[in-house]
């Protein structure tokens, strides 16, 4: 793998880590959608509010479909570079795990601004898109110098997203629509975002940006 101008952000996967600093796997994913939450749309709001608000009892378990059945089993931390101020802000989170008592399996419910296996946020990425779309700088080295990425991770994100894009809206889709939906993704309060990332995941059961599609 060619790791010529790694920058700080660039060695993923970042591990998740227990609350004792242990690597642990991140396991089956369960995206656990809020729709409670108005008015909040900072990321430290709509993190700290996915752990207030989360509710197992209305969760469905993603392997047995049992209803009910998930009862709270701990937690870990993990890394997610997102954004503050407009630098990128590499910050730990917590991240939930349940137990499903039919099944007896375990998942990791991911908060809303996370993306699974990828240690940047979804506002990140598209402040990311953003910028570069906008020619906020005047290249894609000083644009990666500022988010502390290296050039190859910036192509590999814009991939992915602008594929999301195009599963979004059709392969027509071009820069005006990138531009419209990262100024959604980074604006939008909680209940708003959610509902965006919530259709797209539904609609094509991964969540967006992560990376492979069925
Ligand atoms: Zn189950």
């Amino acid at each position: 793998m060619d790791r010529q101008g790694e920058q700080p952000f660039d060695k993923q996967p970042l591990p998740a880590l227990d609350g004792h600093g242990r690597a642990v796997p991140d396991g089956s994913m369960l995206r656990a959608f809020l729709s409670i939450c108005k008015d909040i749309a900072s990321d430290d709001d709509i993190l700290s509010a996915g752990l207030s608000c989360l509710d197992p009892s209305k969760l469905i378990c993603p392997i047995c479909h049992a209803r009910t059945s998930l009862i709270y089993h701990g937690y870990y931390l993990r890394h997610l570079v997102g954004i503050k101020d407009g630098k990128p802000d590499d910050r730990r989170i917590k991240v939930i795990r349940l137990r499903c008592i039919s099944c007896n399996t375990t998942h990791a419910v991911l908060p809303l601004i996370a993306i699974p296996y990828c240690a940047f946020s979804i506002r990140f990425i598209a402040r990311l898109i953003l910028d570069h779309t906008e020619g906020t700088f005047q290249s894609i080295e000083a644009l990666c110098a500022h988010y502390k990425i290296s050039v190859n991770t910036f192509f590999r994100l814009k991939h992915r997203y602008l594929s999301c894009i195009r599963l979004t809206f059709g392969i027509t889709a071009g820069t005006k629509r990138a531009i419209s939906f990262s100024r959604d993704i980074i604006t939008f309060d909680a209940t708003s975002l959610s509902c965006l990332l919530e259709g797209f995941f539904l609609a094509t059961d991964t969540s967006f940006c992560q990376g492979h599609f069925p």
